[in-house]
């Protein structure tokens, strides 16, 4: 990754380690030749800048959704709250100024398109087939959930669904995203094919069936 990208990467608010930061890189890189790369959980767009430049290196995009409004776990009063991201204005956070002005800094607004919205109203908009699609937005059962289902279906075979957070020791973090890895792995359509800290890489082997 060229070193301007991954000093922004680095020095980017958010909520993704160097070292997970440069494995979604190399899986973005390689998978983002096979079509769009899409994430959800934009953010302040710091894992947005890792999949930027691996979309800048393989003729990719990247199309980034969040309603830029926040996660539970977030919000005011909770332990990865952020004050700086609050608008009083409306009374709700707001990371969409921050991400854009990290986007623009790092110099990757042609590879990178933000959708703004809740994820389950644009997933059912959505129609393009998928190179690699990255989870990373809402991290409780039902939000995860929504979104292996509304979006897991679009990668294609030989795409990768890859997924954050995924810890298979409860003492380590919530369950939620790592159950639905499992069921993407037990619905036999994907295989494991790369680890790194919490991030998880399957490719799709088989086409998505049905529901
Ligand atoms: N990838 C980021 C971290 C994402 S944090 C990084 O590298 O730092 C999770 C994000 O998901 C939050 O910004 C939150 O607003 C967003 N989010 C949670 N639920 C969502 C939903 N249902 N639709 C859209 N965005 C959602
Ligand atoms: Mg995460």
């Amino acid at each position: 990754m060229p070193s301007e990208l991954l000093y922004a990467a680095k020095h980017a608010k958010g909520f993704m380690p160097d070292n997970e930061g440069l494995a979604l890189f190399e899986a973005a890189r390689q998978y983002g030749r096979r079509g769009p790369i899409c994430e959800i959980g934009t953010y302040c767009g710091k894992s947005t800048i890792y999949l930027g430049a691996a979309a800048r290196q393989a003729g990719s995009v990247v199309v980034t959704v969040d309603h830029h409004r926040g996660s539970e776990e977030i919000q005011p009063g909770w332990a990865h709250h952020d004050p700086t991201l609050m608008d009083f204005r409306f009374g709700k956070m707001d990371s969409l100024p921050t991400f854009r002005a990290t986007i623009a800094a790092a110099g990757l607004e042609e590879e990178v398109i933000a959708i703004v919205g809740r994820s389950e109203q644009v997933a059912k908009l959505w129609h393009t087939p998928l190179g690699m699609l990255f989870i990373d937005g809402g991290h409780s059962e039902g939000p995860v959930t929504r979104d292996y289902e509304g979006w897991a279906p679009h990668v294609v075979v030989g795409g990768a669904l890859v997924f954050h957070d995924i810890y298979p020791d409860p003492a380590h973090g919530g369950q939620a995203p790592y159950r639905v890895y499992q069921r993407a792995l037990e619905s036999g359509a994907f295989k494991d094919v790369a680890v790194e800290g919490s991030l998880r890489v399957l490719e799709r082997t088989k086409p998505h069936q049905g529901s």
